[in-house]
């Protein structure tokens, strides 16, 4: 049955070839050569102009944009719009609307400590009172017996910088412990492991740095995450820090995460899933175990960011509130979990 085939192939290859010699009849070999030479020169240009992490349309718009302004006429009629909105912004964002002083340069004398003080005072007084609530994520604790303490734990520590744990073991003994601990609330078991980083955005970023390297080693050149509308901006930061992809995922009318979709956005790029426990916006619990189980089965990492009180939602079942499905290491899949104390 394969003959007929090969006949067939071979009367297409001897008609495409003759086609290709024909045009080629009074070429010389040095135009051939130059001719290759500079095809395959400005199909590598091509593929490079149209194969960018940033996509062509967003490139033009920007390029058209910029000659806009540079034009006459219309470049002055932008930069007074522009005007006019920074305007706005700077006076919308102006807080203090009785004085306008600032001091702009280092006094000429020294202050005493009494003065230092009394000019904290003097801040610290226009701010406004947070304890009535409704200013919800704007405040650390704020209980008053826990800030006196904080502030006693900083005096043992203010100077020392941990970078050097040869210099200062003890720092670096409590940094161990209190990643010990994390993993432990979070069930990771004894193969889990931490990092202590300046916040929950940082943590986030270390994640997708991680994923990101991750997915360069499996050979993934454009490394994408898939991120629900609704987690923290951190991701975007991380994307554009990293040179990764955000792919954002629509949410269901619960307002949790769309899995469906998720396993729709999926590719051979996807080098890491993201699910938040709880969101930002609506303090909604993504499905983590359904995302999981697309992780487990296409084995890709999968970050849950818990930075919005998983030091609380740990202690849930604790305090009398179970809840309803785990979120954190017992969840096979889930290979990673930022969280923070602050909020
Ligand atoms: C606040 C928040 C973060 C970032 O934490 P920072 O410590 O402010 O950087 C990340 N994820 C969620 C869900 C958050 O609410």
């Amino acid at each position: 049955a394969i003959i007929p085939y090969k006949e067939i192939l071979q009367m297409y290859w001897e008609k495409v070839t003759g086609f290709v010699n024909a045009r080629c009849e009074g070429l010389e070999p040095w135009q051939l050569i130059g001719l290759t030479f500079s095809s395959t020169l400005a199909s590598v240009w091509l593929h490079g102009f149209l194969c960018q992490p940033e996509s062509l349309t967003s490139r033009s718009k920007k390029q058209f944009f910029k000659l806009l302004r540079k034009m006459p006429f219309v470049g002055a009629i932008i930069q007074k719009k522009i005007d006019e909105a920074l305007n706005d912004v700077t006076s919308s964002l102006s807080f203090l609307k009785d004085e306008r002083e600032y001091i702009k340069a280092l006094p000429e004398q020294g202050m005493s400590q009494s003065e230092v003080l009394q000019k904290m005072k003097e801040y610290s007084s226009k701010d406004v009172r947070w304890q009535d609530g409704k200013v919800s994520g704007t405040v650390y604790s704020g209980e008053e017996k826990l800030t006196h303490l904080l502030v006693k734990v900083y005096e043992e520590f203010a100077w020392s910088n941990p970078l050097h744990p040869d210099i200062f073991p003890g720092l670096r003994k409590m940094e161990a412990e209190v990643v010990r601990i994390a993993c432990t609330l979070f069930h990771g078991g004894p193969k889990s492991c931490g990092a202590m980083t300046s916040g929950g955005t940082e943590s986030i970023l270390m994640a997708c740095k991680a994923y990101r390297d991750l997915a360069y080693e499996r050979g993934i050149k454009q490394p994408e995450m898939l991120v629900p509308v609704s987690a923290h901006a951190a991701f975007d930061k991380a994307a554009h820090y990293f040179g990764m992809k955000l792919i954002q995922i629509p949410l269901t009318k619960a307002m949790e995460v769309d899995v469906q979709a998720m396993r729709r956005a999926i590719s051979r790029n996807t080098a890491m899933l993201v699910c938040s426990a709880p969101q930002f916006p609506h303090g909604i619990m993504d499905p983590i175990e359904e995302v999981a189980e697309l992780a487990v089965k296409y084995k890709i990492p999968f970050h849950v960011d818990a930075c919005l009180g998983g030091f609380l939602i740990a202690f849930m079942d604790k305090a009398g509130f179970p809840l309803k499905r785990p979120f954190d290491f017992r969840v096979e899949g889930v290979t990673s979990i930022s969280a923070d104390t602050h909020k």
